[in-house]
């Protein structure tokens, strides 16, 4: 397969060479970085995307939930020209952020105040000051298989929380007795409680109902604040995961889609928390407020990812979740897909689907040769097995990928016995 894909990449697979020269480690990335070189794409339009080489892709990736748009949605790209007339790089504030801000805070449950940052990762470092600062203590309690951001990376096996820029402490995902014994064991020193309420890198495994309120119950007797990271998870209703699920934690962190495909992040929660920002606590950033974010966000989430098309999306993505391990189920393949809404990962021989996945035998070879084959396939998906739907994804497509994914059963039949 790798054979194959390498043939028909000559420009992707030089560009690599060149990128190696002056890029550290050969991308700016790592989750875009892949064996024998990653495809390098150049252009988009609704869900399809063209690559240097010239071939078409569904893209399916929904750039790992940030894409949720599309390549060319009108108004945002209107919104955008907008901006562009106008200016940028005011060093001011603006319309556009106040806006936004009132959006959000009107629609997510725990955001009585919100600031912005430019990524998610930055808003997951600003919430957990902002909870340590609150608190008045140092420890941070988070999941194995968590992922919160560039430099808030919790792995299974061998995490070395040394690296980490705080004090943290792990339980694991979806075991309330593994939380219960680390809030008791830290609880005159916990800050905060973060958590995914479905971890998206550690392969799209949902937060029981059960394990999200206990975790909140945690937080009430260890005087800790709870923080929900929602970066992907916000997009399954108007008012995120937590809406859904009826858990309101103290704070929460969003970002991906949420400024229309540019850059964002965003905290916030319990407004006595985030007014520690008027006083004690400083939050600068030169991109914080910028324009292009503000302004495409606000048309993104004022007037286009409504209530009803929120609703919608997480229906088909709920559907096509049901009908692809409908067929895996009918084939007897040991392969299932999990996730929330528009949110599915592909697992195989996965022992507990309600865990995050111990890797089974061969798991790793099979994530791989499930990727190649659907780029084969003409179908664009995260190296890891991952689809986020965008809205421009209709029933044609869901179709051909379920198409897809039947003959990969089909071709794959001895490699997955
Ligand atoms: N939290 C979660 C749950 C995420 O999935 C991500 C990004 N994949 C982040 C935080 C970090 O966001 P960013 O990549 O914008 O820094």
């Amino acid at each position: 397969a790798r054979a194959a894909y390498a043939a028909k990449r000559p420009l992707s697979a030089a560009l690599h060479e060149r990128a190696l020269e002056v890029l550290g480690g050969g991308n700016t990335r790592t989750v875009i970085a892949y064996g024998p070189f990653p495809t390098a794409m150049t252009r988009g339009e609704e869900c399809r995307l063209w690559d240097l080489d010239g071939h078409e892709y569904l893209d399916l990736c929904g750039e790992y939930t940030a894409g949720l748009f599309g390549h060319s949605e009108p108004r945002i790209h209107a919104a955008l020209h907008d901006v562009l007339r106008r200016g940028i790089n005011f060093a001011s504030v603006g319309p556009g952020e106040e806006k936004l801000a009132r959006l959000l805070c009107g629609r997510i449950p725990s955001l009585e105040r919100v600031r912005f940052t430019n990524s998610g990762t930055e808003a997951n470092l600003m919430a957990l000051t902002a909870a340590r600062a609150f608190t008045g203590r140092p420890k941070i309690m988070a999941f194995r298989g968590g992922y919160h951001g560039g430099v808030l990376t919790f792995p299974f096996a061998g995490s070395s929380l040394a690296t980490l820029p705080l004090p943290f402490v792990l339980a694991d995902y979806n075991d309330i007795a593994s939380a219960t014994a680390v809030a008791q064991e830290h609880a005159a020193d916990l800050a905060a409680i973060i958590v995914e309420p479905m971890q998206g890198s550690g392969g799209c495994i949902p937060g029981t109902t059960e394990f999200l309120a206990a975790l909140r119950a945690l937080a009430n007797e260890t005087g800790a604040l709870l923080i929900f990271d929602e970066v992907m998870t916000s997009r399954h209703s108007a008012g995120g995961m937590q809406a859904r699920l009826g858990i309101t934690p103290d704070m929460t962190t969003l970002g991906k889609y949420i400024a229309g495909g540019m850059s964002f992040g965003a905290f916030g929660g319990r407004e006595d928390i985030m007014a520690q920002f008027g006083g004690k606590l400083a939050h600068a950033g030169t991109f914080n407020n910028n324009v292009l974010s503000m302004n495409a966000g606000v048309v993104a989430m004022g007037e286009i990812f409504t209530a009803e098309v929120a609703e919608a999306l997480y229906r088909r993505g709920e559907a096509l979740r049901a009908r692809l391990n409908g067929l895996a189920a009918a084939a007897g393949a040991p392969l299932s897909f999990t996730g929330i809404g528009s949110m599915v990962s592909v697992h195989f021989r996965t022992p507990a689907p309600n865990r995050p996945y111990a890797q089974g035998q061969g798991e790793e070879q099979l994530r791989e040769l499930f990727f190649f084959d659907m780029l084969e396939a003409g179908i664009y998906l995260a190296r890891r097995g991952m689809v986020a739907l965008s809205l421009p994804v209709g029933e044609a497509e869901l179709d051909r990928f379920a198409v897809a994914v039947a003959a990969f059963v089909d071709n794959r039949a001895e490699q997955l016995r």
